[in-house]
């Protein structure tokens, strides 16, 4: 029977003081990103600095929500929130530390042992260390529970074989978390499954082979693993308890404003191209999209809160994350159809024909990256109760 009484997003008003941090972030923004074009800065966070990262981790806006203890900051879920959209709106390179900052450093925090913790943390937060997901595998991307990959114990740790794809930054990440198969699981294909943290600098047998996306650009990779040997304290978290922790992954992968800001640069140098002679009919079009970004805004605040509170937001999370990527998707369409101007690639023509050409290539993986809308949606049947 449809449940709506799961089916809350309770208003979240970034407290007033938090804008004086909004400020410093975006007079620092105002300054740091002048040297970036803005085609670069169409790629929000697939844009890969580690200069910039470490300029950010020096300020201490990197593991913001992490313990003092072990490195990170302490400070409120919302704080980082705040940080989070600045960069983003602003389109701030944050590729090489996004990945360890919104998902891996947390996922740490709540499973590492003291040593992992103690070791890893600090460069988080430093913006020194940069993370890549290993969950999906060929025939197993929605279907993620059937990971094929696995590592058996040995005498010293474990050996890994088997293959990763689609994994974004791993030719050029420290760290992977990856989930992998220690035992068959009988009956259960969840069961079975455990996290390990994979040092890929420092471990032989493993290779990353890049795969360009429609961009031309190769940022996410197959990774083959052949008898690669990790050391018995690569295990992360509790054996055969990998499926639980990758779920709790995939809720901090799933929960911020990133999913819905990826175009955001576009919407705003669209208002800057019709500015000036824009007809009702236009006005009227563009008025509706940001009503959307207003109201996405105000959900993803109201998930941010929830995560705040330690209550878990999968549901809203996912109904953020379809609607977002609809909203994100739909805007390089609008964009050509109100501007009579051609989407171009990186060096020909306008700055904005170049964002506009740069957007129009990445939308369609927006509602792939993270989980497919088709898999959100089954999650948000379940959360009403109708599956
Ligand atoms: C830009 C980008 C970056 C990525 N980065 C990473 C990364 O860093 N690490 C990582 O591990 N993965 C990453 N991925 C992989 C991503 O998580 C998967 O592509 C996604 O989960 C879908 O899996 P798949 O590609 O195997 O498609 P499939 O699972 O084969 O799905 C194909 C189609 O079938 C539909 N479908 C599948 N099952 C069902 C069902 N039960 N009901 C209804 N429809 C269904 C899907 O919605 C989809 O439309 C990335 C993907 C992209 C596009």
């Amino acid at each position: 029977m449809l449940n709506l009484d799961s089916l809350r997003f309770p208003r979240h008003a970034l407290p007033s003081a938090l804008e004086d941090l909004r400020r410093e972030v975006r007079a620092f923004l105002a300054d740091a990103l002048v040297p970036y074009s803005a085609v670069v800065r169409s790629n929000t966070w697939d844009g890969f600095d580690p200069e910039f990262s470490r300029k950010l981790g020096a300020r201490g806006w990197l593991g913001m929500a992490l313990p003092k203890q072990y490195g990170g900051h302490e400070r409120s879920a919302l704080e980082r929130y705040v940080v989070v959209e600045e960069t983003l709106a602003a389109g701030a390179p944050v590729g090489f530390h996004w990945i360890a900052d919104r998902q891996s450093g947390p996922v740490i925090a709540r499973y590492g042992t003291d040593e992992q913790k103690r070791r890893i943390i600090p460069g988080i937060a430093n913006g020194e260390i940069c993370f890549c997901i290993g969950m999906s595998e060929p025939n197993s991307g929605s279907d993620l529970a059937s990971v094929r990959s696995r590592a058996e114990r040995v005498a010293d740790g474990w050996c890994v074989n088997g293959t990763k794809i689609w994994t974004t930054n791993a030719h050029r990440a420290d760290y992977m978390i990856a989930l992998l198969r220690t035992d068959s699981g009988g009956e259960s294909k969840h069961r079975g499954l455990s996290q390990f943290l994979i040092d890929l600098k420092h471990t032989k047998g493993i290779t990353a082979r890049p795969i360009r996306d429609l961009t031309g650009r190769g940022h996410f990779n197959e990774v083959v693993f052949q008898d690669a040997l990790l050391p018995a304290d690569a295990l992360l978290g509790t054996e055969g308890e990998g499926w639980k922790q990758a779920t709790a992954e995939l809720a901090f992968e799933r929960s911020g404003p990133e999913r819905y800001l990826s175009c955001f640069l576009l919407l705003s140098r669209l208002v800057d191209e019709v500015r000036d002679h824009a007809s009702p009919a236009t006005l009227a079009k563009i008025g509706a999209e940001v009503a959307w970004a207003a109201t996405l805004r105000n959900m993803s605040l109201a998930v941010a809160g929830m995560l705040n509170e330690g209550i878990d937001p999968g549901l809203q999370a996912a109904i953020v994350k379809d609607l977002g990527c609809q909203f994100e998707q739909r805007l390089p369409g609008l964009a050509q159809e109100l501007v009579a101007l051609e989407p171009t690639l990186a060096g020909s023509g306008s700055d904005y024909q170049q964002v506009l050409g740069n957007l129009t290539q990445l939308a369609p993986s927006f509602s792939l990256r993270g989980g497919t809308l088709e898999i959100l949606r089954g999650i948000i049947a379940r959360g009403l109760g109708v599956r």
